[in-house]
């Protein structure tokens, strides 16, 4: 069995490391045996998405945003056919943002690839903080850190998790993220996956299964440092808080309010 990876336009996108998005992928298939390769898609360079089996997208500034928007602007009608069909994504931030139908900010209006029907409003007092959130999909809490100006409104999608700590999709601490099909877009940095293991299990589970069967099942890791990771940050964020948003305030115990 092989993956393939896909980094997509890593020179724009890898605010607070995401770019260990990748390694974690990488390693997590490579430590059970299972062959993986990197294949780098560079901004502007067309992107042939009929060999990827996951496409990892970082976050990145607004203006890496709008040269982005107009260089993916032709592989829409390809990348969301890739998303229908079940190819995997993980998508961080202002990827996130850029899937949708748009992103307003102050002084423009980022046009999205409309592959979710999303809406991302640049509001002024950026998001900046630990986010703790509970998610049906893992049994860990997922944890990551957030810093985001824009709101984004998911309509009816399935968020990816409940806020216990942090603002969350639109600031008021309610839901994060949002999974669909094998998409998983969220705000979260850290790098997300190396921080929650669970999430980059679900990521190769669900493209090994597209790719060589449904029955598919990866064996588990001992992940002894990440669950102790992962531990320390929910007690440290999630003990004696009251929930998230930005009216609680993302207060974090031993440093004060942010
Ligand atoms: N520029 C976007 C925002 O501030 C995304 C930032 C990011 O990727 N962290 O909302």
């Amino acid at each position: 069995m092989k993956l393939s990876i896909g980094h997509l336009y890593p020179e724009l996108f890898n605010l607070y490391g995401d770019r260990g998005n990748v390694q974690c992928l990488l390693k997590r298939l490579q430590w059970r045996g299972i062959d993986a390769g990197v294949t780098v898609l560079p901004a502007g360079e067309k992107i042939d998405f009929n060999g990827l089996d996951i496409i990892c997208w970082g976050g990145g500034s607004d203006r890496g945003q709008e040269m982005a928007a107009g260089y993916l602007r032709e592989t829409r009608d390809d990348f969301r056919g890739y998303v229908e069909d079940g190819g995997v994504v993980l998508a961080v931030c202002a990827a996130f943002q850029l899937l949708g139908n748009y992103y307003r900010t102050e002084k423009r209006t980022i046009e999205g690839l409309g592959i979710l029907d999303i809406r991302t409003e640049w509001k002024p007092g950026r998001l900046v903080g630990n986010a703790v959130l509970d998610s049906p999909l893992f049994s860990a809490p997922v944890v990551g850190f957030e810093n985001h100006a824009g709101r984004t409104e998911i309509g009816d999608y399935t968020p990816l998790g409940k806020v216990l700590f942090g603002y969350g999709n639109t600031g008021k601490g309610d839901n994060e993220g949002l999974v669909y099909r094998n998409l998983i877009a969220t705000y979260l940095h850290g790098p997300l996956l190396p921080k929650n293991p669970e999430v980059c299990d679900w990521l190769l589970e669900r493209a090994l299964r597209r790719k060589y069967g449904k029955e598919i099942v990866l064996e588990p890791l001992p992940d002894v440092q990440e669950r102790r990771v992962n531990r320390n940050i929910v007690e440290r964020f999630t003990t004696c808080q009251a929930g998230g948003g930005e009216k609680a305030g993302n207060r974090d115990v031993r440093g004060g309010r942010r």
